[in-house]
């Protein structure tokens, strides 16, 4: 069996070796918990402290802004749940995007489930939100804007900085989901303009089960885990320790290399998507060309299920993904592909191809050289695709 060609990193990621190696000890013998008052507790405490340093430092933030959470999906229920609570009397109205995480927009819909007001703003064809857009669904009851920065599906890359300029001139606060985004393009808490940011940390070669949320100094939120008096009693539970510690280790890394990494991933992007599109007739690119990240390759590809291509590439050792995995389980099409205005045959055709640290060349070269063959072979069964 040759090397599996692991192309599905939006989805997860393996954790570093090094991130490992850092968090050996705290599964191990410095197993104290970090709340105790003796010193092998305090150890451990130190070593969360540090790991928030460098989670902080990822994102230009301050140590005392980032609270850590199980993941991006609780940072981003806090953080709508937590906003939509504290500043209620304000209004119960809140904005998001069409392309969200579910994390983001299952929150929404249980606020307005509850009552709230949600306005979800559309996307262009190439999957990109009109600021003006979101200018013009802000009411004076409005409490909170949320907009991912890179989206998981198709990679596209948002306006943050200018959707948290409107935010900030309007008073309203503003969060992001920069899961997608961190360690593969500069984020900056202040360039962007956010009050919130949720990251997670098996996007990032950290391990699972980890993540943190961002909360600007001076903005108020409600807790959302009840409980003991831990992340300056905003977030309750006994701190994932080793997750914890991965996770900084990751930031750290991710921090030193990303700008190499990125220039890397991006040529070996250009030549998948190039050779994709050259190789595979009546076949089109999902999401912007250029304001997409540089390990995203999202393509539909007439006349072929989506879930038939992942077995097939399966079979030849190669994992990807068609739309999300949350939702490549079940059998509706993509809402980030609908939003863009793509009809479900195309939706349910496409696949999604995302690089990261160990993808090679060579890697490249072989789906390149597998693929068009199981397009071939798929499109000659199809009773739908008739062009051949
Ligand atoms: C993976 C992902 C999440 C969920 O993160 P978990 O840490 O797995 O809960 C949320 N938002 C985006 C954009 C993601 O890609």
């Amino acid at each position: 069996m040759n090397k599996l060609i692991y192309l599905d990193h939006a989805a997860t990621t393996p954790v570093h070796p090094e991130a490992l190696e850092a968090m050996m000890p705290y599964l191990t013998t410095q197993f104290g918990n970090p709340s105790t008052l003796y010193a092998f507790g305090s150890n451990a405490r130190q070593a969360v402290e540090d790991a928030r340093a460098k989670v902080a430092a990822l994102i230009g933030a301050e140590p005392s802004e980032i609270y850590f959470t199980s993941g991006a999906t609780e940072a981003d229920n806090w953080a709508i749940v937590g906003a939509a609570l504290a500043h209620e009397s304000k209004g119960r109205h809140t904005i998001t995007s069409a392309v969200e995480h579910h994390a983001v927009l299952g929150t929404c819909e249980f606020l307005k489930k509850h009552g709230y007001q949600l306005t979800v703003v559309p996307v262009d064809a190439d999957g990109i939100v009109n600021p003006q857009d979101v200018l013009s669904a802000i009411t004076d009851r409005t409490v909170l804007i949320s907009v991912m920065h890179a989206n998981n599906e198709i990679g596209v890359i948002e306006p943050i900085a200018e959707i948290g300029a409107i935010a900030r001139e309007k008073g309203i606060l503003f969060h992001t989901d920069a899961t997608q985004s961190i360690g593969k393009i500069p984020v900056d808490v202040n360039e962007l303009n956010v009050d919130m940011l949720s990251l997670s940390s098996h996007k990032i070669y950290g391990p699972k089960g980890v993540g943190a949320l961002y909360v600007r100094k001076g903005v108020r939120i409600l807790p959302y885990m009840h409980g003991g008096g831990q992340e300056s009693k905003k977030r309750a539970g006994t701190h994932n320790v080793p997750g914890i510690v991965g996770l900084g280790k990751a930031a750290e890394i991710a921090q030193a290399t990303a700008s190499a990494e990125a220039a890397r991933l991006t040529a070996l992007r250009d030549r998948l998507i190039d050779g994709i599109l050259t190789r595979i007739p009546d076949c089109r690119l999902n999401g912007h060309r250029t304001k997409r990240l540089p390990n995203n390759v999202n393509v539909s590809i007439e006349g072929v299920e989506g879930e038939s291509m992942i077995l097939q590439l399966d079979a030849a050792g190669i994992c990807v993904s068609s739309g999300s995995a949350c939702t490549s389980g079940d059998l509706s099409a993509s809402h980030v592909l609908l939003a863009l205005g793509l009809p479900h045959e195309l939706a349910h055709g496409s696949l999604r191809l995302t690089l990261g640290r160990e993808n090679t060349d060579a890697e490249v070269d072989k789906v390149l050289q597998v693929l068009p063959g199981i397009v071939s072979k798929l499109r000659a069964m199809s009773p739908v695709y008739e062009k051949q």
